[in-house]
C-alpha cells in the first residue's frame, strides 16, 4: 500500500507542487535580500572593524604608550614600542595590530584611557601581500584621520544609548 502511494505520489509530481507552494508564498511576501555593495544594511555605532589611532583636534596623538590595549589583547595581535620625550611624555614609536591575529573583541578600545584605538565602521578591506596585514602606527594614524568624524558621530551616538 506504501509502494502504491509512494508511486501515484512521484506519478502527480506532488513534491512538486509542495516545493512550489512555499516558492508562491514568498513570491509576494516583503523582500529581505539587500542588492549589496549598492545597499548596506544598518549598522551599530559599536560596530568593530577596521582599527585606527586617533588624534585630538590641536593634531596631536591622543596614545600615552600605556600598553594597556597590549597587555589586554587576548591574540597578542598588538606589539607597542615606547619612548620618553624631553617633556617627559609617552608616546610610542612603533604600534603594531597584525589584523590576522586579531579576532576584533574590542578589548583594546575598551581598555584604552584616552579613547585612542579604536575600531572603526570599515570594513571593506583586502591585502594582497602578507605584509599588509599589519596595520603600522602611520597606518593606523591615517586611517583615524579619515574616519574621525564618523567616529564622533558615532561616540555621540553611543553616549546617548548610555
Ligand atoms: S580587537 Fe581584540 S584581538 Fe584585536 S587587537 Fe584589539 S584586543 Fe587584540
Ligand atoms: S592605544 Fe590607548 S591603551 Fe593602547 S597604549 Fe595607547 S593609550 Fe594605552
Amino acid at each position: 500500500m506504501a509502494a502504491l502511494k509512494h508511486y501515484f505520489r512521484s506519478f502527480l509530481l506532488w513534491e512538486l507542487f509542495i516545493g512550489l507552494r512555499l516558492t508562491g508564498k514568498y513570491l509576494f511576501a516583503r523582500k529581505i535580500t539587500v542588492q549589496y555593495p549598492e545597499e548596506k544594511t544598518p549598522m551599530s555605532p559599536r560596530f568593530r572593524g577596521l582599527h585606527a589611532l586617533r588624534r585630538y583636534p590641536n593634531g596631536e596623538e591622543r596614545c600615552i604608550a600605556c600598553k594597556l590595549c597590549e597587555a589586554v589583547c587576548p591574540a597578542l595581535a598588538i606589539t607597542i614600542d615606547m619612548q620618553q620625550r624631553e617633556d617627559g611624555t609617552r608616546r610610542t614609536t612603533r604600534y603594531d595590530i597584525d589584523l590576522f591575529k586579531c579576532i576584533f573583541c574590542g578589548f583594546c578600545e575598551e581598555s584604552c584611557p584616552v579613547d585612542s584605538i579604536v575600531e572603526t565602521r570599515f570594513f571593506e578591506y583586502a591585502f594582497e601581500k602578507r605584509e599588509e596585514s599589519i596595520m603600522t602606527k602611520p597606518k593606523l594614524l591615517a586611517h583615524g584621520d579619515r574616519m574621525e568624524a564618523s567616529i564622533a558621530a558615532d561616540r555621540a551616538a553611543d553616549a546617548r544609548y548610555r
